[in-house]
Parts: structure tokens; sequence; C-alpha cells
């Protein structure tokens, strides 16, 4: 039934005081997995692809090079897997466009049928960035596409998204950006980090996130807050990961400060490095379990060649073309279709249940993107 923009599904969590895991994903058989999770703890899904992932979806693995040309190929093919799930789903389910690079990128999302993009003009100067934001909301909005900005800038690397040190959000801009640019939700940077290494001291500023809902709350500004790089590195997964002869290290935000800060106004939390991290686990966990398979294994290879590694879109390669068609030609591609999807069941799993989405699904008033497209309308 419903395929929606995320609007209306991070106004109810503000409003009730809870947040949505925001999950990345980059294979058609995640996107099916996220949705199943969810409707079986029964929140609203939303299925995160950035650009990189989009030009993996096209049958390039070389994804951080991607032409404009792969990545509306590969756009199309996951918007109408998303659309086609969402619309058989119960739950209302959201795709949206992580990092936005450029106006162009972001309208061929939009023209693929995302239902929610992100602009990401944050290296930008700040008038730069207000000018871009703007463009994009004026393309989406007519399309009842939901618009997230970005403010400030965090530390670490995320795809293509380096950044050497995090310059926090400063909460007055908040609403200058909002009035200005008049975007749905705006990632702040109030010391999260892309990337699995963030630090032994992780100190989130909520009064970052304090003051800048306060601001928005006295200008009478609707709009919403994202928190990237919030990945929670589990222990227990590097360490299992390590036990199978890895040497990834990580340290990520501590659920506990996530969990402090959701009810002062952070509506949506992004998750994609514990999404990698569960899934190389599992398929080192596979070939443990299942020591024939590995002599002829060339994802087996792949996998063991760097072992601080664990981005499978790395080792996953040689069945690439499988994995983007949904085909099962061996014993060991339907061992990694479930270490797969199981990742995907575990991290949402966690997120759903500790962010607080869990139950709420069926609360959410269903607005479709031509009723969106009309209450933008009506509001200018
Ligand atoms: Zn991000």
């Amino acid at each position: 039934m419903p395929y929606i923009s995320m609007n209306p599904i991070l106004n109810r969590a503000q409003k009730m005081k809870f947040a949505h895991g925001a999950f990345n994903i980059n294979l058609p058989c995640q996107a099916e997995a996220v949705i199943k999770i969810h409707e079986q703890l029964r929140s609203a899904a939303i299925i995160q692809v950035a650009e990189p992932a989009t030009t993996y979806l096209s049958g390039n693995p070389d994804f951080l090079n991607g032409t404009l040309e792969e990545k509306a190929v590969g756009m199309k093919k996951i918007a109408d897997k998303v659309r086609s799930l969402g619309e058989a789903s119960r739950i209302p389910v959201v795709l949206h466009l992580d990092h936005g690079r450029s106006f162009e990128s972001v309208k061929l999302a939009i023209d693929a049928g995302f239902s929610s993009v992100m602009i990401d003009g944050s290296s930008l100067p700040y008038e730069e960035n207000v000018a871009l934001t703007k463009q994009v909301v004026e393309y989406a909005h007519e399309r009842g596409v939901s618009v997230e900005g970005e403010l400030g800038i965090l530390a670490g690397t995320e795809d293509d998204v380096f950044a050497e040190n995090s310059s926090y959000t400063n909460p007055m801009s908040v609403v200058d950006f909002f009035k200005k640019a008049g975007c749905d939700s705006l990632a702040i940077s109030y010391g999260t980090k892309h990337g699995a290494v963030k630090g032994l001291n992780v100190k989130l500023r909520k009064e970052i996130v304090v003051a800048s809902i306060e601001n928005m709350r006295h200008e009478k500004i609707h709009g919403t807050l994202v928190s990237h790089g919030s990945s929670l590195v589990p222990e227990y997964i590097v360490s299992e990961i390590n036990a199978l002869g890895k040497a990834v290290s990580g340290n990520g935000i501590p659920i506990k400060q996530l969990q402090e800060v959701i009810p002062m106004g952070i509506s949506k939390i992004n998750i994609d490095t514990d999404i990698r991290l569960a899934t190389t686990r599992n398929i080192l966990e596979l070939y443990h379990q299942n020591p024939d398979l590995v002599a002829s294994s060339k994802v087996y290879q792949l996998l063991n060649n760097k072992p601080e590694q664990f981005d499978y879109r790395n080792y996953l390669t040689p069945y690439l073309d499988d994995l983007l068609q949904e085909r099962i030609s061996t014993l060991e591609l339907e061992e990694i279709y479930r270490a797969l999807k199981n990742a995907v069941y575990e991290i949402c799993a966690m997120a759903i249940i500790n962010f607080g989405s869990i139950g709420d699904a069926y609360n959410l008033e269903v607005k479709s993107l031509e009723e969106m497209a009309k209450s933008y309308r009506g509001e200018r």
C-alpha cells in the first residue's frame, strides 16, 4: 500500500519523541530484508541508498567512480524494486537518496522514483549550500518528495564523503537555513562521525540539538533533525569478526548517548557501517562453517585479501550480476543471500527497538506523494 515521503514519518517521530533508524543498502535483497523486519516489528521503514551504491546497483563494481548514466540505471533499478515492495506492504516505506552530491544527481533520483532525497551542500560556503538546497527543494516538493539538507561538517569518511575535522552546526544558523532553503529535515554536526572509527571518547553535544529545536520553535519552523555517522559499531560484532581472522578496528556512538538525544529532537539516525560489519561477520562464519566451499571460492579470496576490510561490496563482486538479478546459481550464493539478509535483520531490529519506532507503523497518517505535493503548494 504506502510508498511515501519521509516528511510525515519524521514529523510523527519528532512529536512522539522517538527516532527512526535509516538503513543504507547496496543490493536489492537487502531492501527486501529491511522491509521484512520492519513489518515484523511494525515500524515504518526508511531505506537509504548513497550515490556510490547506485553505481554498484548499476552493475559497476568500481562504485566510487560511477558516471551519471550509471547512477541513473542503478537508481531506476532500486526505485522500481522498493516502490513495488512498498505498494505490496502494509507498513509505510520510504526510499531516500543519501548524500546527493549535485542537483543533477538528485534530480535523477527523483525522476527514477525516489520518495525522498538528501542534498549535501555542507562542504560549500553557507549561501551556496542554501541556494543548492533551495533549488533541490523546488524540484522535489513539486513532486511531493521530501528533502534533507546538511549544515556543519562531520569528520570521518563515508564512501566519497571525506572531511578531516568536524565543525559543529551553529544552532543560530539552523533556523535561517530552514527558512531560506525550505527543506524538510536537516543533518547536523554535533559530535557524530562517519565510518567505523569514531574515537574512544565520543561525546555528543546535545546542547546543539536542544538549542536548534528551541530556536526552531520560537520561529515556528516545522522541520526535523537528522543524525549522520551514527553507527553503534557493536563491540561483540567487531570481536566476532576478529576472532574469525580479521583485524578490524572500530568503535561507535554509545547507544545511551543516542537514546538521550532522541527525545531532545533527533528524528532519524543513519546506520551504514553496522550493516557492513554484521554482513562481513556472517560471511566469515559461513566459510568457517562450510570449509568445503573455501577452496573454490573467489569471494573467500577477496574477503581475506585485506585484514582490515569489511565492505562487502569489495568482495562480493564475483557474484555481483547474480545478486543484482536476484539469481541463486550456487549453494555458496544461497548462503551469501542468507548472510546478507540476516545482517540486515540483526542491525535493523537493534535500531527499531532501541530508537523506539517499534509498534508505531499503523499510527501514521499516510499521505501519498501527490497529496504531499498539494500540501507543499498550499504552504507557499
Ligand atoms: Zn552521512
